[in-house]
């Protein structure tokens, strides 16, 4: 199975996601948010709801009711989701968000073949990069390995050159 990585857990991202682990894929979902905000979201959970709280109507008369039908037969976890976290809003699928994105989060967070890494995604920049390999590894090789061993000790894992340059290392996923 595949190795794959799923930038922005937003509802598209977060869909695709489980999607690919529900198949076997190994999944790391990038997500910049809370290390880097959006002017749109207001939390740092997955598939956070932006504007409106419906998903409009779900009678299959309509354009939208039809989609529906058709997203839940192939399996949809934001639909189920929505279902969970309903609310009433008549011929519509209206939805508490909070509780919405809650259980999106739990879900996706919790899936065994999914990794959520909090990072912006952003390749480093020339700057930074000269940062880490002067700065960072010179006091690497000053402190004889010790600022490789801070990741041990750092709770996102970063060594001394990442401290120094801000960057931080993310196993992506291969093309074997
Ligand atoms: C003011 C406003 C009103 C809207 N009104 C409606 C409406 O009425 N009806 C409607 O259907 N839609 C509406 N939308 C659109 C709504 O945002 C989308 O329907 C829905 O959120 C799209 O989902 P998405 O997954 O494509 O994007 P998003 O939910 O925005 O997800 C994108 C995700 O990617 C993350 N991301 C972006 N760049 C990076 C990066 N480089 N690295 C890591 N993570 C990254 C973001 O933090 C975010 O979590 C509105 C949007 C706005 C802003």
């Amino acid at each position: 199975m595949a190795r794959v990585t799923v930038i922005g857990g937003g509802l598209a991202g977060s869909e695709a996601a489980f999607q690919l682990a529900e198949r076997g894929h190994e999944v790391t979902l990038v997500e910049m948010r809370p290390v880097r905000p959006t002017p749109a979201h207001r939390t740092d959970r997955l598939a956070e709801i932006v504007c409106t709280n419906s998903f409009k109507s779900t009678e299959l008369t309509t354009a939208h009711g039809l989609l529906k039908w058709e997203m839940r037969a192939l399996g949809c976890l934001l639909l189920a989701v929505a279902e969970e976290a309903r609310i009433p809003g008549g011929a519509a699928l209206t939805v508490d968000r909070e509780e919405f994105s809650a259980r999106m989060t739990a879900v996706v967070e919790g899936h065994p073949r999914i990794r959520v890494v909090r990072a912006d995604g952003r390749p480093v920049s020339w700057g930074r990069s000269l940062l880490r390999h002067t700065i960072g590894y010179g006091l690497v090789g000053l402190s004889l390995g010790l600022g490789f061993l801070w990741i041990f000790v750092d709770k996102r894992r970063r060594g001394w050159p990442d401290l120094v340059s801000g960057t931080r290392v993310i196993e992506e996923a291969s093309d074997d």
